[in-house]
């Protein structure tokens, strides 16, 4: 009799505390076996990140705020997990050996460690979206030159991996993003105008960190998408569309010239999408509610408002343009959001911040990463003023 070892996926987690870390997390310890952790990473949620170090002894645990180091170093005491913080430190634990590494920080802040584990892992899981938006071509130019495996995480561009068939690209016709619309897909801008931070990150199939959430209320989130799906797949941007579908089912879909439609579907549930990533070229199960087409009974569709939803319009205009465009659109964008969750700005002037940062553009290509983060910090400047004079005129 022959029995069979496997040795565990050794995993890293860039933020391990977020609501796709914690998700990874979940699915990494109910298969014991399988998976086992090599770096967790967060940014200031310093007790939660011990409490998941404690409990599962990976190599290193990295703080990014410097000032939390202490507390970690502390909470770790006694244990063999070795305690860092700061963005250096981020680096290192992206770098460790690892099997795959789970890019889940938000924003761009993300890009640095995702880019170090592009450069030192055969296979990054990406959730960051904010990664391919801010530096697109510069990212997939690594991830090529070290021959690094991209899974997305992302649910629309997992469904659409796992549908568009690599060796025909050129008889793809189209790439269809599906989008929920969001907590305002029937809201007027008037209504809009007064929207509550409740009311903005209530999202009606998701559960979702702070910053996507807001950007599904304005739909940056898809304009975000429609980039990553650009530099993801072998499609020109004008393959690209989006569609309205309520019910999250349908997570995309791919066109081909013979007229079949390609699609992915399941419950709105990013355990599924992570879970792919995870077990990627295999499947693994998942604990979670299966997809009950019968008691659904209708899926709907919709063209998308521009009017209403202008995000979706600027970020297919800042992809169409290139150069610094995604990267300012992006920076802009994280800004705007944050001083909106803050409680600083109302709703309206998020994308307003972006519209106008955008229009300040410069007409550079950043082609490094101090190139990028250079023009990240210029856009945040801009639209930080944008948003002072804005209110001292009010
Ligand atoms: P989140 O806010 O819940 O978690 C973000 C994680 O990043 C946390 O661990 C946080 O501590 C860490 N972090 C925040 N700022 C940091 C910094 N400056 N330096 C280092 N670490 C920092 O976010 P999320 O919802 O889990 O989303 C993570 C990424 O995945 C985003 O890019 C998002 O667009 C993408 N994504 C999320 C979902 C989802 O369902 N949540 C779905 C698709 C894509
Ligand atoms: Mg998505």
């Amino acid at each position: 009799m022959t029995v069979e070892v496997t040795t565990p996926k050794r995993i890293t987690i860039l933020g391990s505390t977020g609501s796709v870390g914690v998700k990874t997390l979940d699915l990494i310890r109910q298969n014991p076996n399988r998976f086992m952790t090599v770096a967790l990473t967060a940014g200031s949620n310093v007790d939660a990140l011990i409490t998941q170090a404690l409990d599962l002894k990976p190599e290193m645990a990295v703080i990014a705020d410097p000032d939390c180091y202490d507390a970690l170093r502390e909470g770790l005491d006694g244990s063999d997990v070795m305690a860092a913080a700061g963005p250096e430190a981020l680096v290192e634990a992206a770098e460790l050996s690892a099997d795959l590494v789970m890019a889940a920080i938000v924003g761009a802040a993300g890009l640095a460690p995702t880019l170090a584990a592009v450069k030192n892992c055969h296979t990054v899981a990406l959730a960051n979206k904010e990664c391919l938006v801010c530096a697109g071509p510069m990212f997939m130019d690594t991830v090529k030159h070290y021959g690094t495996t991209l899974l997305p995480v992302d649910s629309e561009h997992s469904a659409i991996f796992q549908v568009f068939d690599a060796s025909l690209s050129e008889a793809v016709d189209r790439i269809i993003l599906t989008a929920s619309g969001g907590p305002f897909r029937e809201w007027s801008r008037d209504r809009m105008a007064n929207a509550t931070l409740a009311q903005a990150t209530a999202h009606p199939n998701w559960s979702m960190g702070a910053k996507i959430s807001v950007d599904s209320a304005t739909m940056m989130n898809k304009g975000l998408e429609l980039i990553e799906a650009h530099h993801l797949f072998p499609v020109t941007e004008d393959k690209i569309e989006v569609l309205i579908h309520p019910q999250s089912v349908v997570h995309s879909l791919v066109e081909y010239m013979d007229g079949s439609t390609l699609a992915q579907l399941g419950t709105p549930d990013m355990r599924t999408p992570i879970a792919y990533a995870l077990a990627w070229p295999d499947r693994m199960a998942v604990q979670s509610d299966k997809l009950n087409l019968a008691e659904i009974s209708s899926l709907t569709f919709e063209t998308p408002d521009f009017k209403r939803f202008p995000a979706l319009k600027l970020a297919r205009e800042a992809l169409q343009v290139g150069g610094a465009a995604p990267t300012i659109l992006n920076a802009a964008n994280e800004v705007a959001v944050a001083r909106f969750l803050a409680g600083e700005i109302g709703f309206l002037d998020i994308i307003g911040t972006v519209e106008d940062t955008l229009a300040q553009c410069r007409n550079n290509h950043p082609t490094t990463l101090d190139e990028v983060m250079a023009l990240d910090a210029e856009a945040r400047r801009l639209a930080q003023t944008w948003i002072a004079v804005g209110s001292a005129a009010e």
